[in-house]
């Protein structure tokens, strides 16, 4: 037990907002380089593909003679072009299941599609609950509007749930996004989906307003390094895939954050006094080639 929860809370609230700036204004400059857009399909092993769209989210395919199955759904706006790539992937048909690994718009783009069509969206229950509520980023001033009924994911979970396939997945309650991340895992390929939990293309967002903050991160990468094993290909939310090496290198990267920003902090700096002594300094957004 915290013997003091109401420190521990303005700690927590201070380190998310100071996080949030840190990162945000770096992510959305890779946004804005979104231009020459193309979708290509990656093979992951077999039966399962990594869809990349440039400035668009990470999307993880699996088909079978059921039809696709998807970790992600990219954004409204990418909805045509990733059905275009679905419709050209060997075996590919129509998505029978769709993951949502939190509910941000650039996962759950393609929810309306599937809910309309009668498909199954799974999400951890918090992340329905976000899209039942309309949003907004004080730091930037955007705001989310909540997804009609139909969109919204239609079988929720708690803890975690496994599919009649073997695909297993979880919840990672250290809020290191939002309080709503999902993994997916794929047991027979060695795959590991994670979200935005994990960015491997500039810093991640740290979205306080739904729980995310950095103690979140260094708890959600050293939850996810227990799954698999250190062979398992790590598909992050953006950027190539990982192994669990570079996995180790943010975990360590993000905790040494942590240290600095708690440090700032706990000597009476304010939020906007921490940002300024730029806890992230010496540490650059990671932009590597995965194992394949
Ligand atoms: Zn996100």
């Amino acid at each position: 037990m915290d013997p003091n929860p109401t420190r521990r809370q303005v700690i927590k609230s201070a380190l998310g907002g100071a996080a949030g700036v840190l990162f945000g204004a770096q992510v959305r400059a890779f946004g804005a380089q979104a231009s020459a857009i193309r979708s290509e399909a990656e093979p992951l092993g077999n039966d399962l593909f990594l869809i990349r769209t440039p400035g668009e989210a990470n999307v993880v395919a699996q088909v079978s003679s059921a039809g696709v199955l998807l970790v992600d759904g990219g954004s409204a706006q990418s909805v045509g072009m990733l059905t275009g790539v679905l419709s050209r992937l060997p075996g590919g048909g129509d998505v029978h299941t769709l993951f949502n690994t939190h509910w941000h718009p650039e996962q759950t783009g393609l929810n309306e599609q599937i809910g309309k069509a009668g498909r199954t969206i799974i999400a951890h229950e918090n992340t329905r609950l976000w899209l039942t509520t309309d949003v907004t980023w004080p730091w930037i001033g955007r705001q989310f509007k909540r997804l009609p009924k139909i969109a919204q994911p239609n079988k929720t979970f708690y803890t975690n749930g496994k599919l009649d396939s073997g695909t297993q997945y979880g919840y990672i309650s250290d809020a290191a996004h939002t309080d709503g991340d999902l993994y997916v895992y794929f047991p027979q390929q060695n795959v590991l989906a994670v979200g935005d939990v994990l960015s491997n293309q500039g810093w991640p967002v740290v979205d306080w307003v739904s729980g995310g903050w950095i103690a979140g991160i260094v708890g959600g990468l050293q939850r996810i390094s227990t799954i698999g094993n250190d062979k398992t290909v790590i598909v992050p939310g953006r950027g190539p895939v990982m192994t669990m090496a570079d996995l180790k290198t943010h975990y360590d990267m993000y905790g040494a954050i942590y240290d600095r920003l708690s440090k700032l902090l706990n000597s009476g700096r304010g939020p906007t006094e921490a940002v300024d002594a730029k806890p992230a300094n010496g540490f650059v957004p990671t932009s590597r080639k995965g194992p394949r």
